[in-house]
């Protein structure tokens, strides 16, 4: 007897061609009606149903999700108390648009996020649906804050794709293309990538990339382009998501942190993909011990509800009545899940996170040794890169392969999903045990093995 996603199977099963008969007709379905702007991978799954981290598509093949629908579902898909929550809140307050009226659910939020924060408290929060939102949210509260309009984002950063957040965002042309020019006056920097360093080596002193990145903003962009007393914020991605999942190095964020207090920029630290325990930790910036003075929030804290925060130091968020708003964000049903999920995140899935992570980077990094095609295995917690290359000695990027093996792992039953060029990205469910590692890496192994 064949088994579904509701009694979970140790293993994936796939019974038909990908995408199957059913899935074919939604492909198609999808092709003629939906935005073609989406940026899909070259494997299809058209997902019917899911329950911790085993998917079934429309047509009963069953997958292992090692990407959590993009590093969201950080309970797993559909956790019974995170559903429970959701259901009772539905029965009781679905919505009544907490930017004119009150219910419990903000402040109780927005009280928990202050205790969990790596943002100095007092702080306050406004409620957003999304990354992008909770991004456009710093940008307009740095400028409101300190009367200034230039930003210093970084090359290689994903902030989103409305038109404040897409000033900074810089991962691929695609997202700009067509665009015109930025709307906002932002200014990018390489970020330091250790095992692609931009920098020369003048440029880095002994102090490797993060050095490099710090002089180049300090003595480069400071005396010509970018006089500091005009800057209203540094936005970082504490690790890289969608440009490869690239840690910040060593005492880059620390080194932000001193240029930003030298000069009244304020530092916003975007932790809508590295956030809500993803790095084994609850917020990447944990990782560095740096305190920003705002950080956004999204994907992994409502288990797939869409929600998105950005919580500021409250000295800063002082504006007046109708200067941010937003009629859904923070609706009663998001925040239930939301405040269920950091239940589940505090109760034992961060911790999870740290030592299963551990075991899954350990894995990776014996495939390292194995394949002279695995340039780099790198990150914290269940947020790991693997980067493929040409060779070892070479280390060229290798984009075509990546995208064979992301298939080729898809053909077997595993979802994971390319970032940056040509890397993958390991951001599974947080409650994914050894067990499911050990699958896991046999399919990648067996992948790598069937496309190099
Ligand atoms: N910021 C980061 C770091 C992200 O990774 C993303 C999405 O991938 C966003 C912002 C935008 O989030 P959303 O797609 O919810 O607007």
């Amino acid at each position: 007897m064949s088994s579904s996603v509701l009694a979970p199977p140790r293993r994936p099963e796939i019974k038909t061609e990908l995408p199957g008969p059913k899935g074919k007709k939604i492909v198609e379905a999808d092709a003629q009606f939906v935005n073609p702007a989406y940026p899909r991978p070259s494997f299809k799954l058209v997902a019917e149903r899911a329950s911790g981290v085993w998917v079934e598509d429309v047509d009963g093949n069953i997958f292992l999700d090692c990407n959590a629908g993009v590093a969201v579902c950080s309970t797993g898909h559909c956790h019974p108390d995170v559903v429970k929550a959701i259901k009772d809140q539905a029965e009781q307050l679905i919505h009544m648009c907490g930017t004119d009226y009150y219910y419990r659910h903000m402040p109780q939020l927005a009280e928990k996020l202050d205790a969990i924060v790596p943002v100095p408290s007092p702080t306050r929060t406004h409620f957003a649906n999304s990354g992008t939102e909770a991004v456009e949210t710093a940008l307009k509260l740095a400028m409101h804050a300190t009367g200034r309009e230039k930003f210093i984002a970084f090359f290689n950063s994903f902030h989103g794709r409305t038109l404040g957040s897409l000033s900074l965002t810089s991962s691929k042309a695609a997202q700009r293309k067509g665009f015109k020019r930025q709307a906002l006056d932002v200014v990018h920097v390489p970020y330091p990538n250790e095992f692609r360093n931009p920098f020369n080596a003048a440029d880095c002193g002994d102090g490797g990339a993060s050095q490099g990145a710090l002089n180049w903003i300090e003595e480069r962009l400071f005396l010509t382009t970018t006089p500091p007393e005009e800057v209203a914020a540094i936005i970082v991605e504490a690790v890289q998501g969608e440009g490869g999942y690239v840690p910040a190095p060593k005492g880059f964020l620390k080194g932000l942190r001193r240029i930003c207090d030298q000069h009244g920029i304020l530092l916003i630290v975007d932790e809508v993909q590295s956030g809500m325990g993803r790095t084994g930790k609850m917020f990447a910036c944990e990782h560095y011990d740096v305190q920003p003075d705002i950080i956004c929030i999204a994907k992994g804290i409502g288990s797939g509800l869409p929600i998105g925060a950005c919580v500021s130091r409250a000295d800063l968020m002082n504006w007046k009545p109708g200067a941010h708003a937003s009629t859904f964000g923070g609706n009663p049903v998001c925040i239930a899940a939301a405040l269920k999920t950091i239940e589940l995140l505090e109760g034992s899935l961060v911790q999870n996170s740290a030592e299963v992570g551990a075991y899954l980077k350990a894995g990776l990094e014996k495939l390292m040794q194995k394949y002279d095609c695995i340039g780099d295995v790198r990150g914290m917690g269940m947020m790991l890169g693997v980067e493929f290359v040409e060779d070892k000695k070479s280390n060229k990027p290798a984009p075509d392969l990546r995208d064979r093996i992301e298939v080729a792992c898809f053909d077997r039953g595993l979802i994971i999903l390319g970032c940056g060029n040509n890397s993958i990205r390991w951001s599974p469910p947080l409650i994914l045990t050894k067990e499911n590692v050990d699958v896991a890496l046999e399919i990648f192994d067996e992948a790598i093995a069937a496309s190099v």
